[in-house]
C-alpha cells in the first residue's frame, strides 16, 4: 500500500544510520567481523520492500508464513539473490509452504516440529537451514526451546538429520538485553553453533559487541509498522 509520508531516500538514511551505530559499537567492542542485517519487514508493503533491495539490503525476515506468501513469491523471482528468513512461529501443517518460500527458518523450537521439518527435507532430499529459537527469558507467552533444554533439542535435531546453524533470541522487553545475548553465545559455543540472530531496533549495537552475526532490525529500517 502506498504511503503517502513515505521516501525511498529515507530508507537509505535510516539504513546509513544503523550501519554508523554498528560500526561505532563494533569499534568499542574491539571486534572486526560486523553481522549481517536482516531487514524485518513484517507488516511493510511493497513500496518500502522495493526502496530497501535498491537501498542495498539482501537478507529479509517476515514473521508469518501468510503474509510472506503474500508479498514474496514475485519478488523472489525477480530478485533470487536476495535471502528471506522466517523469525516467527511455525506450524507443523506450514512447513511445505514455508520451506517453499524461506531459505532459513530461524523459529525452529519443539520436537514435533523438528520431526515434521526431518519428513519434509527427506520428501525433497536436501535440508532446510535452520535455527533454533531458544526462550532465554523462560517467560510463559514466548516460543523457544529453554536454556536448560537447548543441548538436549540440539542433539535431538541432529539425531533427526537435520543441522541446526545457529540460535535466535528475543530477550524479554523492558529488561537489559545483555545477559541474554552472552547466554545465547555460551549455549552456540559449546553446541558448535556457527550463527547467532540477535539484537532489534533497540540493542543491535550491544547484540553486535557480544557475538552477533544477524541482526534483525524492522522499525530501525523501515519506520513504525502501522498496525
Ligand atoms: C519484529 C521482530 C524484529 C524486529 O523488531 P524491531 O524492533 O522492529 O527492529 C526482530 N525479531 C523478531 C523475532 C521480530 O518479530
Amino acid at each position: 500500500m502506498a504511503d503517502a509520508h513515505f521516501s525511498p531516500a529515507d530508507i537509505a538514511a535510516n539504513l546509513a544510520a544503523v550501519r554508523e551505530r554498528l560500526d561505532a559499537a563494533l569499534k568499542e567492542a574491539g571486534r572486526t567481523a560486523a553481522p549481517a542485517i536482516v531487514a524485518v519487514s513484517k507488516q511493510m508493503g511493497e513500496e518500502k520492500i522495493r526502496a530497501a533491495i535498491a537501498a542495498g539490503l539482501k537478507i529479509f525476515a517476515e514473521n508469518r508464513v501468510q503474509e510472506a506468501a503474500a508479498k514474496w513469491p514475485a519478488l523472489r523471482r525477480e530478485r533470487p539473490d536476495i535471502e528471506l528468513r522466517l523469525i516467527g512461529p511455525l506450524q507443523t501443517n506450514k512447513v511445505k509452504d514455508a520451506l517453499d518460500l524461506f531459505d532459513v527458518v530461524e523459529s525452529l523450537d519443539r520436537e514435533k516440529l523438528a520431526r515434521a521439518l526431518a519428513d519434509e527435507a527427506g520428501r525433497r532430499g536436501a535440508g532446510p537451514r535452520l535455527f533454533i529459537q531458544v526462550n532465554t527469558g523462560e517467560e510463559a507467552q514466548k516460543s523457544g526451546v529453554l536454556p536448560a533444554e537447548a543441548d538436549r533439542f540440539i542433539a535431538c535435531c541432529r539425531g533427526l538429520g537435520l543441522a541446526p546453524e545457529g540460535l535466535m533470541c528475543l530477550p524479554p522487553a523492558g529488561e537489559p538485553p545483555a545477559p541474554h545475548f552472552a547466554l545465547l553465545a555460551k549455549i552456540a559455543r559449546r553446541n558448535a553453533l556457527e550463527y547467532l540472530s540477535m539484537g532489534m531496533s533497540s540493542d543491535y549495537d550491544i547484540a553486535a559487541q557480544l557475538g552477533a552475526t544477524h541482526v534483525r532490525i524492522g522499525t530501525a529500517i523501515f519506520g513504525l509498522r502501522t498496525y
